[in-house]
Protein backbone atom coordinates (compact mmCIF):
# COMPACT_ATOMS: atom_id res chain seq x y z
CA UNK A 1 0.00 0.00 0.00
CA UNK A 2 1.06 3.11 -1.29
CA UNK A 3 1.38 6.02 1.85
CA UNK A 4 2.33 8.98 -0.26
CA UNK A 5 1.11 10.19 -3.71
CA UNK A 6 3.04 10.70 -6.81
CA UNK A 7 1.95 13.25 -8.59
CA UNK A 8 5.30 13.97 -11.24
CA UNK A 9 3.46 12.84 -14.18
CA UNK A 10 2.09 16.38 -13.51
CA UNK A 11 5.12 17.66 -13.66
CA UNK A 12 5.37 21.01 -16.55
CA UNK A 13 7.99 21.52 -19.08
CA UNK A 14 7.39 25.30 -21.07
CA UNK A 15 6.33 22.61 -23.84
CA UNK A 16 3.64 21.04 -21.95
CA UNK A 17 2.58 24.09 -19.87
CA UNK A 18 0.33 25.62 -22.54
CA UNK A 19 -1.56 22.77 -23.08
CA UNK A 20 -2.54 22.31 -19.50
CA UNK A 21 -3.61 26.03 -19.23
CA UNK A 22 -4.16 28.51 -16.17
CA UNK A 23 -7.55 28.79 -13.68
CA UNK A 24 -7.99 31.91 -12.09
CA UNK A 25 -9.69 31.40 -8.85
CA UNK A 26 -11.46 34.93 -7.36
CA UNK A 27 -13.58 34.45 -4.32
CA UNK A 28 -16.04 37.61 -4.30
CA UNK A 29 -18.09 38.61 -1.76
CA UNK A 30 -19.82 41.96 -1.81
CA UNK A 31 -17.55 42.67 -4.82
CA UNK A 32 -20.32 43.92 -6.87
CA UNK A 33 -18.62 47.41 -7.81
CA UNK A 34 -15.33 46.61 -9.21
CA UNK A 35 -16.58 43.32 -10.57
CA UNK A 36 -16.80 44.55 -14.31
CA UNK A 37 -13.64 46.39 -14.29
CA UNK A 38 -11.78 43.41 -12.26
CA UNK A 39 -13.00 40.98 -15.16
CA UNK A 40 -12.47 43.38 -18.04
CA UNK A 41 -8.36 43.01 -16.79
CA UNK A 42 -8.72 39.64 -16.36
CA UNK A 43 -9.89 39.28 -20.47
CA UNK A 44 -7.15 41.64 -21.19
CA UNK A 45 -4.54 39.43 -18.94
CA UNK A 46 -5.96 36.43 -20.91
CA UNK A 47 -5.33 37.75 -24.46
CA UNK A 48 -2.15 38.57 -23.44
CA UNK A 49 -1.16 35.11 -21.82
CA UNK A 50 -2.38 33.85 -24.96
CA UNK A 51 -0.31 35.63 -27.38
CA UNK A 52 3.16 35.04 -25.16
CA UNK A 53 2.80 31.49 -24.47
CA UNK A 54 -0.32 30.01 -26.20
CA UNK A 55 -1.48 29.82 -23.13
CA UNK A 56 -5.34 29.14 -22.39
CA UNK A 57 -7.15 30.41 -19.30
CA UNK A 58 -10.43 30.27 -17.30
CA UNK A 59 -11.52 32.30 -14.29
CA UNK A 60 -13.57 30.78 -11.42
CA UNK A 61 -15.77 33.23 -9.14
CA UNK A 62 -16.37 31.92 -6.27
CA UNK A 63 -19.52 33.97 -4.89
CA UNK A 64 -19.47 33.34 -1.19
CA UNK A 65 -23.21 34.10 -0.54
CA UNK A 66 -22.86 37.48 -0.91
CA UNK A 67 -25.90 39.64 -0.67
CA UNK A 68 -25.26 42.14 -2.78
CA UNK A 69 -25.68 41.89 -6.72
CA UNK A 70 -22.54 40.10 -6.93
CA UNK A 71 -23.90 36.95 -8.57
CA UNK A 72 -25.78 38.54 -11.27
CA UNK A 73 -23.18 40.66 -12.19
CA UNK A 74 -21.28 37.37 -12.50
CA UNK A 75 -23.67 35.64 -14.16
CA UNK A 76 -23.36 37.96 -16.81
CA UNK A 77 -19.63 38.53 -17.51
CA UNK A 78 -18.22 37.99 -20.84
CA UNK A 79 -16.25 35.01 -21.86
CA UNK A 80 -13.96 37.41 -23.82
CA UNK A 81 -10.79 35.63 -24.90
CA UNK A 82 -11.44 33.36 -21.38
CA UNK A 83 -13.58 30.50 -20.09
CA UNK A 84 -15.80 31.91 -17.40
CA UNK A 85 -16.92 29.64 -14.88
CA UNK A 86 -19.13 31.09 -11.56
CA UNK A 87 -19.76 29.17 -8.52
CA UNK A 88 -22.27 30.37 -6.00
CA UNK A 89 -21.84 29.10 -2.66
CA UNK A 90 -25.01 28.31 -0.48
CA UNK A 91 -23.75 30.92 2.24
CA UNK A 92 -20.85 33.08 3.17
CA UNK A 93 -18.59 30.27 3.86
CA UNK A 94 -15.41 32.06 4.52
CA UNK A 95 -12.51 32.97 2.15
CA UNK A 96 -11.16 29.88 2.77
CA UNK A 97 -13.74 27.53 1.95
CA UNK A 98 -14.34 29.63 -1.35
CA UNK A 99 -10.92 29.24 -2.59
CA UNK A 100 -11.39 25.49 -1.76
CA UNK A 101 -14.72 25.75 -3.94
CA UNK A 102 -12.43 27.30 -6.48
CA UNK A 103 -9.92 24.88 -6.62
CA UNK A 104 -12.00 22.15 -6.84
CA UNK A 105 -13.80 23.26 -10.06
CA UNK A 106 -10.80 24.62 -11.73
CA UNK A 107 -10.27 22.85 -15.02
CA UNK A 108 -7.16 23.53 -16.55
CA UNK A 109 -4.01 22.56 -15.11
CA UNK A 110 -2.35 25.23 -13.35
CA UNK A 111 -4.45 27.25 -10.59
CA UNK A 112 -3.99 30.97 -9.53
CA UNK A 113 -5.55 32.57 -6.73
CA UNK A 114 -6.21 36.24 -6.67
CA UNK A 115 -8.80 38.60 -4.67
CA UNK A 116 -11.65 39.90 -6.02
CA UNK A 117 -11.43 43.45 -4.80
CA UNK A 118 -8.42 44.15 -7.15
CA UNK A 119 -5.40 44.82 -4.54
CA UNK A 120 -4.10 42.26 -6.32
CA UNK A 121 -2.94 43.18 -9.35
CA UNK A 122 -3.88 40.92 -12.77
CA UNK A 123 -0.75 43.26 -14.48
CA UNK A 124 1.78 41.06 -11.90
CA UNK A 125 0.07 37.84 -12.96
CA UNK A 126 2.25 37.48 -16.34
CA UNK A 127 5.38 37.76 -13.94
CA UNK A 128 4.01 34.57 -11.73
CA UNK A 129 3.21 32.87 -14.85
CA UNK A 130 6.88 33.67 -16.55
CA UNK A 131 8.52 31.86 -13.06
CA UNK A 132 6.16 29.34 -13.56
CA UNK A 133 6.35 28.55 -17.41
CA UNK A 134 9.95 29.92 -17.97
CA UNK A 135 11.73 29.24 -14.66
CA UNK A 136 10.33 25.77 -13.50
CA UNK A 137 8.95 26.77 -10.07
CA UNK A 138 5.92 25.11 -9.04
CA UNK A 139 4.54 27.71 -6.28
CA UNK A 140 4.85 31.03 -7.04
CA UNK A 141 3.56 33.43 -4.17
CA UNK A 142 3.58 36.97 -3.72
CA UNK A 143 4.17 38.98 -0.62
CA UNK A 144 4.09 42.59 0.68
CA UNK A 145 7.22 44.27 -0.12
CA UNK A 146 6.91 46.19 2.92
CA UNK A 147 4.60 46.83 6.00
CA UNK A 148 5.25 50.67 6.74
CA UNK A 149 1.87 51.53 6.71
CA UNK A 150 1.02 49.42 9.60
CA UNK A 151 1.01 50.04 13.17
CA UNK A 152 3.79 48.97 15.52
CA UNK A 153 1.45 46.67 17.28
CA UNK A 154 0.26 44.94 14.33
CA UNK A 155 3.40 44.12 12.78
CA UNK A 156 4.55 42.89 16.23
CA UNK A 157 1.39 40.49 16.28
CA UNK A 158 2.20 39.34 12.97
CA UNK A 159 6.34 38.53 14.34
CA UNK A 160 4.69 36.55 16.83
CA UNK A 161 2.36 34.44 15.28
CA UNK A 162 4.72 33.47 12.44
CA UNK A 163 7.79 32.41 15.29
CA UNK A 164 4.91 30.71 16.76
CA UNK A 165 3.45 28.90 13.83
CA UNK A 166 7.05 28.28 12.31
CA UNK A 167 8.31 26.95 15.89
CA UNK A 168 9.90 23.71 15.49
CA UNK A 169 8.48 23.22 11.72
CA UNK A 170 10.84 21.73 8.97
CA UNK A 171 9.09 23.96 6.30
CA UNK A 172 8.74 27.33 7.34
CA UNK A 173 5.52 29.13 6.48
CA UNK A 174 6.92 32.21 4.59
CA UNK A 175 6.13 35.31 6.94
CA UNK A 176 4.31 37.98 4.60
CA UNK A 177 3.02 36.02 2.62
CA UNK A 178 -0.43 36.35 1.12
CA UNK A 179 -3.06 34.10 -0.73
CA UNK A 180 -2.44 35.78 -4.57
CA UNK A 181 -0.11 32.74 -5.57
CA UNK A 182 0.50 30.66 -8.71
CA UNK A 183 0.36 26.74 -8.15
CA UNK A 184 1.94 24.57 -10.75
CA UNK A 185 -0.31 21.29 -11.88
CA UNK A 186 1.15 19.21 -9.69
CA UNK A 187 1.26 21.54 -6.79
CA UNK A 188 -2.26 22.12 -7.52
CA UNK A 189 -2.72 18.39 -7.39
CA UNK A 190 -0.93 18.15 -4.43
CA UNK A 191 -3.06 20.45 -2.57
CA UNK A 192 -5.95 18.62 -3.59
CA UNK A 193 -5.13 15.71 -1.87
CA UNK A 194 -4.87 16.91 1.78
CA UNK A 195 -7.70 16.08 3.54
CA UNK A 196 -8.54 17.90 6.37
CA UNK A 197 -11.60 20.29 6.97
CA UNK A 198 -10.08 23.30 8.97
CA UNK A 199 -7.73 24.80 6.17
CA UNK A 200 -4.90 27.52 6.56
CA UNK A 201 -4.45 28.07 3.19
CA UNK A 202 -1.17 29.81 3.07
CA UNK A 203 -0.01 26.63 5.58
CA UNK A 204 -0.96 24.09 3.59
CA UNK A 205 0.63 25.51 0.35
CA UNK A 206 3.66 26.11 1.94
CA UNK A 207 3.69 23.06 3.47
CA UNK A 208 3.27 20.79 -0.06
CA UNK A 209 6.58 21.77 -0.83
CA UNK A 210 8.52 21.43 -4.60
CA UNK A 211 9.90 24.64 -6.04
CA UNK A 212 8.72 27.64 -4.75
CA UNK A 213 9.48 31.36 -5.34
CA UNK A 214 8.63 34.70 -3.37
CA UNK A 215 7.48 37.87 -5.41
CA UNK A 216 7.29 41.00 -3.62
CA UNK A 217 4.64 43.52 -4.34
CA UNK A 218 3.26 46.44 -3.35
CA UNK A 219 -0.60 45.70 -2.73
CA UNK A 220 -3.13 48.47 -4.73
CA UNK A 221 -5.33 50.21 -2.76
CA UNK A 222 -8.91 48.20 -2.08
CA UNK A 223 -10.89 50.77 -5.15
CA UNK A 224 -14.23 50.46 -3.18
CA UNK A 225 -15.96 48.77 0.31
CA UNK A 226 -14.09 47.73 3.18
CA UNK A 227 -11.79 45.18 4.16
CA UNK A 228 -14.03 42.50 5.52
CA UNK A 229 -11.32 41.24 7.98
CA UNK A 230 -11.54 43.23 10.91
CA UNK A 231 -9.12 43.13 14.07
CA UNK A 232 -11.31 40.47 16.17
CA UNK A 233 -11.95 38.66 12.69
CA UNK A 234 -8.38 38.45 12.28
CA UNK A 235 -7.34 37.41 15.19
CA UNK A 236 -9.97 34.70 15.20
CA UNK A 237 -8.50 33.16 11.99
CA UNK A 238 -5.04 33.57 13.30
CA UNK A 239 -5.90 30.97 16.59
CA UNK A 240 -7.78 29.10 13.73
CA UNK A 241 -4.51 29.19 11.53
CA UNK A 242 -2.50 27.98 14.63
CA UNK A 243 -4.19 25.47 15.91
CA UNK A 244 -4.95 23.84 12.61
CA UNK A 245 -1.87 24.15 11.35
CA UNK A 246 0.69 23.75 14.35
CA UNK A 247 1.12 22.33 17.75
CA UNK A 248 3.31 25.25 18.85
CA UNK A 249 0.50 26.13 21.68
CA UNK A 250 0.35 23.09 23.16
CA UNK A 251 3.98 22.69 23.45
CA UNK A 252 4.02 26.64 24.59
CA UNK A 253 1.86 25.00 27.20
CA UNK A 254 4.13 22.20 28.50
CA UNK A 255 6.68 24.30 28.60
CA UNK A 256 5.28 26.80 30.74
CA UNK A 257 4.23 24.37 32.81
CA UNK A 258 7.35 22.82 33.45
CA UNK A 259 8.71 26.56 33.78
CA UNK A 260 6.24 27.36 37.01
CA UNK A 261 6.86 23.49 38.03
CA UNK A 262 10.49 24.15 38.05
CA UNK A 263 9.81 27.59 39.56
CA UNK A 264 7.65 26.53 42.24
CA UNK A 265 9.71 24.03 43.13
CA UNK A 266 12.84 26.44 44.24
CA UNK A 267 10.50 28.53 45.76
CA UNK A 268 9.25 25.99 48.19
CA UNK A 269 13.57 24.89 48.51
CA UNK A 270 13.75 28.40 49.46
CA UNK A 271 11.01 28.73 52.20
CA UNK A 272 12.64 25.43 53.67
CA UNK A 273 16.02 26.54 53.87
CA UNK A 274 14.99 29.89 55.53
CA UNK A 275 12.53 27.88 57.87
CA UNK A 276 14.97 24.87 59.02
CA UNK A 277 18.75 27.63 58.73
CA UNK A 278 17.53 30.88 59.09
CA UNK A 279 14.85 30.36 61.85
CA UNK A 280 12.33 32.71 60.54
CA UNK A 281 8.69 31.95 60.57
CA UNK A 282 7.15 32.18 57.02
CA UNK A 283 4.56 35.02 56.98
CA UNK A 284 2.76 33.47 53.82
CA UNK A 285 -0.16 35.21 52.73
CA UNK A 286 0.40 37.54 49.62
CA UNK A 287 2.86 34.88 48.42
CA UNK A 288 -0.03 32.32 48.28
CA UNK A 289 -2.45 34.56 47.31
CA UNK A 290 -0.06 35.23 43.95
CA UNK A 291 1.04 31.92 43.58
CA UNK A 292 -2.96 30.88 43.97
CA UNK A 293 -3.94 33.12 41.04
CA UNK A 294 -0.84 32.84 39.02
CA UNK A 295 -1.33 28.76 38.80
CA UNK A 296 -5.31 29.30 38.47
CA UNK A 297 -4.88 31.81 35.43
CA UNK A 298 -2.44 29.30 33.31
CA UNK A 299 -4.25 26.31 34.04
CA UNK A 300 -7.32 28.15 32.55
CA UNK A 301 -5.12 29.67 29.13
CA UNK A 302 -4.12 25.71 29.17
CA UNK A 303 -7.67 24.30 29.07
CA UNK A 304 -8.47 26.77 26.60
CA UNK A 305 -5.81 25.92 24.41
CA UNK A 306 -5.91 22.21 24.86
CA UNK A 307 -10.50 23.01 24.26
CA UNK A 308 -9.11 24.47 21.08
CA UNK A 309 -7.79 21.29 19.17
CA UNK A 310 -10.69 19.76 20.61
CA UNK A 311 -12.98 21.49 18.19
CA UNK A 312 -10.80 21.03 15.81
CA UNK A 313 -10.46 17.26 16.65
CA UNK A 314 -14.45 17.54 16.51
CA UNK A 315 -15.15 19.27 13.63
CA UNK A 316 -12.80 16.78 11.70
CA UNK A 317 -14.47 13.75 12.89
CA UNK A 318 -17.94 15.06 12.18
CA UNK A 319 -16.36 15.19 8.29
CA UNK A 320 -19.10 17.67 7.26
CA UNK A 321 -18.64 19.07 3.61
CA UNK A 322 -16.38 22.67 3.36
CA UNK A 323 -19.20 23.92 1.36
CA UNK A 324 -22.65 23.67 -0.66
CA UNK A 325 -22.60 24.75 -4.06
CA UNK A 326 -26.28 26.11 -4.99
CA UNK A 327 -25.50 27.49 -8.47
CA UNK A 328 -23.18 26.70 -11.09
CA UNK A 329 -22.46 28.00 -14.43
CA UNK A 330 -20.00 28.34 -17.15
CA UNK A 331 -19.50 29.95 -20.65
CA UNK A 332 -16.92 29.02 -22.74
CA UNK A 333 -14.51 31.43 -24.61
CA UNK A 334 -15.05 31.28 -28.36
CA UNK A 335 -11.93 31.68 -30.15
CA UNK A 336 -14.02 33.72 -32.89
CA UNK A 337 -16.41 35.59 -32.03
CA UNK A 338 -16.26 37.99 -28.62
CA UNK A 339 -19.35 35.86 -26.42
CA UNK A 340 -19.21 32.32 -25.58
CA UNK A 341 -21.90 29.58 -25.64
CA UNK A 342 -23.60 29.29 -22.63
CA UNK A 343 -24.31 26.47 -20.82
CA UNK A 344 -26.14 26.14 -17.53
CA UNK A 345 -26.60 23.58 -14.83
CA UNK A 346 -28.53 24.86 -11.97
CA UNK A 347 -28.27 23.42 -8.32
CA UNK A 348 -25.09 21.45 -9.17
N1 LIG B 1 -13.95 37.09 0.79
C1 LIG B 1 -14.73 35.93 0.68
N2 LIG B 1 -15.48 35.55 1.74
C2 LIG B 1 -15.49 36.23 2.92
C3 LIG B 1 -14.67 37.36 3.04
C4 LIG B 1 -13.91 37.77 1.95
O1 LIG B 1 -14.75 35.30 -0.38
O2 LIG B 1 -16.20 35.83 3.84
C5 LIG B 1 -13.16 37.53 -0.38
C6 LIG B 1 -13.33 38.99 -0.76
O3 LIG B 1 -14.39 39.18 -1.67
C7 LIG B 1 -12.00 39.33 -1.40
C8 LIG B 1 -11.02 38.43 -0.65
O4 LIG B 1 -11.80 37.42 -0.04
O5 LIG B 1 -11.98 38.96 -2.77
C9 LIG B 1 -10.23 39.20 0.39
O6 LIG B 1 -11.09 39.89 1.27
P1 LIG B 1 -10.75 41.31 1.86
O7 LIG B 1 -10.34 42.24 0.78
O8 LIG B 1 -11.92 41.73 2.70
O9 LIG B 1 -9.52 40.99 2.78
P2 LIG B 1 -8.11 41.71 2.88
O10 LIG B 1 -7.67 42.09 1.50
O11 LIG B 1 -8.33 42.89 3.75
O12 LIG B 1 -7.23 40.68 3.50
MG1 LIG C 1 -8.56 42.92 0.06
Amino acid sequence: MMLGTDVSSLSTTAATAAAQGLSIVVPVYNEAAGLASLHQRLCDLAKSLDHRYRLRCEVVYVDDGSSDATLVLARGLKADGIDVQVVSLSRNFGKEAALMAGLDHARKGAVLFMDGDGQHPPDLVEKLVGHWIDDGYDVVYTAKAHRDNESLLRRLSVRGFYALINWGARQKIPEDAGDFRLLSPRAAAALRQLPERNRFFKGLASWIGFRQIRVDYEPAAREHGMTTFSAGRLVGLSIEGLTSFSVAPLRVASLLGVLLASFAFLFGLSILWETLIDGKSVPGYPSLIVGLMTIGGVQLIMIGIVGEYIGKILSELKARPIYFVAEHCEKRADARTDSGAEQRTAAE
